[in-house]
This record gives C-alpha cells, sequence and structure tokens, in this order.
C-alpha cells in the first residue's frame, strides 16, 4: 500500500496535516497512538513499516489491561511525518477535528525472529502482529489480529499479559471492543 489513498482524501491547501511523503527513521522503528476528536472520538494507532505509518482507528482508549480487547479498524497508510502532526483539521474536511498525541514512542518487532522471522509488513499483511512497545503510556507487548469480520479492515488490539500488564484497570468486560462509529478516519 502506498500512500496515494491518503492523497486522494486530503486537499493539502485546506489543512494543516502533512504532504504524503515516503521516509524512515533514523533508529528503532516508531509509533505513535493520536486522541482524535472526529466525529466519533478515537484513537490512532500508527507503526512505521516501510517507510509510511500502518495506521488503525482504535475505537476506545487503548489499555494495557490484558482482559480487554480494542476494535481497531485499518486505515490508509500515513506519511512518516504524520506522528508529530498535532493541531485542528478543518470543519468540512476528511478526519475534520481536534488530534492530539496521546502517546509516542518505538516498538520492536517480536515476530523477527525464530525459524519463520517476518518483517512487520509481512506481519501486518499475515493479520498477525506482535510487538513491544516503548512509549510514555503503552509499555509491553501487545497484539493486533485481523478478524474474519469487517471485510479485512477489522482488528483486535490486545495487552499481551506480561510485567507490564495491568489486569483490570480497564474496568470493562472481557467484550470490551465496542464498534467505532462510520467515520472511523
Ligand atoms: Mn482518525
Amino acid at each position: 500500500m502506498s500512500l496515494k489513498t491518503y492523497e486522494e482524501k486530503r486537499n493539502f491547501d485546506n489543512t494543516p496535516e502533512p504532504a504524503p511523503q515516503q521516509e524512515r527513521s533514523a533508529g528503532d522503528p516508531i509509533f505513535v497512538i493520536q486522541e482524535h476528536h472526529a466525529a466519533s472520538l478515537h484513537y490512532d494507532l500508527r507503526l512505521e513499516a516501510d517507510g509510511v505509518l500502518k495506521s488503525w482507528a482504535v475505537s476506545k482508549e487503548p489499555t494495557l489491561d490484558p482482559l480487554v480487547r480494542r476494535l481497531a479498524v485499518q486505515l490508509e497508510d500515513h506519511p512518516l511525518a504524520y506522528a508529530a502532526f498535532k493541531g485542528d483539521i478543518p470543519d468540512g474536511y476528511h478526519g475534520a477535528g481536534r488530534v492530539e498525541l496521546w502517546d509516542q514512542g518505538t516498538f520492536r518487532n517480536l515476530r523477527d525472529g525464530g525459524p519463520e522471522p517476518m518483517t512487520i509488513a509481512e506481519s501486518i499483511e499475515a493479520g498477525h502482529v506482535a510487538i513491544d512497545l516503548h512509549g510514555e503510556r503503552l509499555h509491553g507487548a501487545f497484539t493486533l489480529m485481523r478478524m474474519k469480520a469487517g471485510g479485512g479492515r477489522h482488528w483486535l488490539l490486545i495487552k499481551k499479559n506480561d510485567v507490564e500488564a495491568r489486569p483490570g484497570t480497564a474496568g470493562e468486560s472481557a467484550d470490551g471492543a465496542t464498534k467505532p462509529g462510520r467515520d472511523g478516519a
């Protein structure tokens, strides 16, 4: 996937969002979670892979609680520079609303070893991502699993039960995943 969809959805004369440009970060791959006050509040999770940010709209605030599954709807790839973006997307334009940085840091691909190593891009393609996050809010291992439902766009974000896990802190049932609003931008 390229940044074509990202570019098609936006007019860069009208939005403060970064232009579609492919690049790589210097060190470890980066991740960011942006709190997006669009038509419905959601949390955009973005992981660096192959020079872009692979992106999912998480329906509710991500959590360290391993008992909770968060629905994450995969969206178009974003440029790497988007990781630093915060601000207001004007009314009437794609994703209109305020964007705030909720978490940021680097991550490690947990599937890059073993007998069948996979890059992050390959594990996204395969529908099973395992990463170790080094953020300010989120730490430790997470999995992203593609569901059969949702035409392949629906994934589940789940905290692995490691030393960073905080079971029960989300205060929700194990079926905490909810449907996002239609504007998953
Ligand atoms: Mn969004």
